[in-house]
């Protein structure tokens, strides 16, 4: 049976971080399913569909790697489509804390999926979403922080 790994998150936006892992993380699985979580109590800064679409944009030569939407709970979706494998990546002792707690309730909840944890290459740590997003905010320049074929433009 392939071993399928879904990488979810809100990806708000998709960042050099996030594509580090999916690269890295492409030898150890037979397929990736980035997944980005609708949250329904937060308004996000990009919609999902511009997610969606610069995401596929970055792996569109990737056959092993597909991005989808989810509702719900991640150990759902994964039963859904028959992954095994939470793939998530860990920058610092905070992300560890919290990532930790979170990977043992859904191991709770179906103990037959197990998160696998890829550390951030150490240029990456400082690189966040939400900084991402601040910078936006003022006008700034992200094109470092964000995979080179994104151009952030064609989505504000
Ligand atoms: P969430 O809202 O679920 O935290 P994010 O989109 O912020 O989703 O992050 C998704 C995953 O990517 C998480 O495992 C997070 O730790 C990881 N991640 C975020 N930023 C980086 C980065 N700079 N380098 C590596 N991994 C990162």
């Amino acid at each position: 049976m392939a071993n399928i790994a879904v990488f979810p998150g809100s990806f708000d936006p998709f960042t050099i971080g996030h594509e580090s892992i999916v690269k890295r993380a492409i030898p150890v699985f037979d397929k990736i399913v980035i997944a980005i979580g609708k949250n329904t109590t937060k308004q996000s800064f990009f919609t999902l569909e511009n997610r969606l679409k610069m995401i596929s944009d970055v792996f569109i030569n990737e056959s092993k790697v597909s991005v989808e939407t989810y509702t719900g709970l991640t150990v759902d979706f994964c039963k859904n489509i028959n992954s095994k494998y939470i793939l998530r990546g860990l920058r610092n002792s905070t992300d560890f804390e919290y990532e930790r707690s979170i990977a043992l309730m859904n191991n709770l909840m179906h103990t037959e999926i197990e998160t696998v944890f890829l550390l951030t290459q150490s240029e990456h740590t400082p690189v966040s979403s939400t900084i991402v997003r601040e910078i936006l905010k003022f006008d700034g320049d992200v094109s470092r922080f964000i995979p080179q074929n994104i151009n952030i433009k064609n989505y504000l």
